[in-house]
């Protein structure tokens, strides 16, 4: 299977959302195309793409008809289960490859991944019932987090578990899944690395950038992060790591609590810390695409497609805030703003909480 595809090829991506229309639209002055597999024809994704395979993830006639017609597959949301990975990496390259799904679709075994490669994360535990949660926050203590291990996002599927909560309530309310609990870390500031690997195993990384979240949904990204260069170097050899060990291709997000105290010597001390890991592009790095030399989503389909990766190289102060719901009809406002980069994803219906679009905008440094 050939490791470079040429201009004129078709990049398979699984999943219709906002994700998978900015990897098209990054991909078309590139002169490569993009098939989408979604569940509905009307989605984002499909809106912008030269093609669309509609079905479900286990439809496994419409799955070998995108396989065809494509030259590569890849997936703009983690939760691709495994069987639909297997079915399609028998037939075109999957990038990233599978291996990559199956260390971040379950919590417990991302987790246990970063800890095998040392990498620092808030202390957990499996909880496979009520008992072994009682058991287990008399060791981790309070606060802390119970979450399910699989199909967690935007803070669904969490429970915080503070002095005087009920422990049966909390293990009730998540459904009685297979859970983790996790201590609480005491972060300063969240934070999130866009790195990329590329089929040479070329590494490249954006700069840190530091997120703000309301309603458990990412709000505002800043790049660069306010953080010491050598806490952020820290970071950018983390994602490294992470890219190495899973022998990634594409753009991955390691999302990080920066951790901070001050000694008793006066001296402020920095560390990061991994919350999670999304193997595919991120809202935290939408930034990039005004932000930086190139996109994410540039580098993702640069990556994935064997070409060499493009500059991460940051243009200046950088600001993405989110439009979520009704936040949107302020487009006439923001489209008539100088310098702010308005981004609408085609969404029909604004739902409270659903991500409806972006604006980015830059401050660039001074000209000297
Ligand atoms: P997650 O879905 O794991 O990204 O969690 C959603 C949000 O909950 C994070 O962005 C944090 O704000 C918060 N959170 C999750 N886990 C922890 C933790 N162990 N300690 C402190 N805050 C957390």
């Amino acid at each position: 299977m050939p490791d470079i595809l040429p201009p004129g090829s078709t990049i398979g991506v699984l999943g219709g959302g906002q994700l998978g229309r900015m990897i098209a639209l990054a991909a078309a002055p590139l002169g490569l195309k993009t098939h989408i597999f979604a569940h509905h024809a009307d989605e984002p994704a499909c809106q912008v793409a030269s093609a669309m395979t509609t079905g479900e993830w286990t439809d496994e006639a419409a799955l070998a008809r995108f396989a065809d017609a494509v030259d590569v597959v890849t997936y703009e949301f983690e939760n691709v289960p495994a069987a639909t990975a297997a079915f399609l990496a028998a037939r075109k390259p999957v990038r990233p490859g599978p291996l990559a799904l199956e260390k971040t679709q379950d919590r417990l075994f991302e987790k246990d991944f970063l800890n095998g490669l040392g990498i620092p994360t808030a202390p957990y535990a499996a909880v496979e019932n009520a008992g072994a949660l009682a058991r287990q926050v008399g060791q981790i203590g309070r606060p802390s987090i119970l979450k399910t291990r699989r199909f967690g996002y935007d803070g669904k599927g969490q429970f915080l578990l503070r002095e005087g909560s009920d422990v049966g309530a909390a293990f009730r309310a998540l459904g009685g899944a297979p859970c983790i609990l996790e201590g609480f870390v005491p972060f300063e500031r969240e934070v999130s690395v866009i790195g990329a690997r590329g089929v040479d195993g070329t590494f490249a990384a954006f700069d840190v950038c530091e997120n703000e979240h309301e309603n458990h949904i990412l709000s505002v990204t800043r790049a660069p992060a306010r953080m010491a260069p050598e806490t952020a170097a820290q970071a950018f050899e983390i994602c490294h790591k992470i890219l190495d060990a899973l022998d990634y291709v594409g753009v991955i997000a390691v999302e990080m609590f920066l951790v901070a105290e001050t000694g008793p010597d006066g001296v402020r001390r920095e560390k990061v810390v991994v919350n999670e890991i999304a193997p595919r592009v991120h809202n935290s790095g939408h930034w990039t695409i005004e932000g930086a030399e190139t996109s994410q989503f540039e580098q993702h389909v640069r990556a994935i497609c064997g070409w060499p990766l493009g500059s991460a190289k940051i243009r200046g102060q950088v600001e993405m805030r989110n439009l979520i719901g009704d936040e949107a009809d302020r487009w006439r406002e923001i489209a008539a703003e100088p310098g702010a980069a308005l981004h609408l994803y085609g969404k029909a219906e604004a739902r409270p909480g659903r991500k409806m679009g972006h604006v980015t905008r830059v401050i660039l440094p001074a000209a000297r």
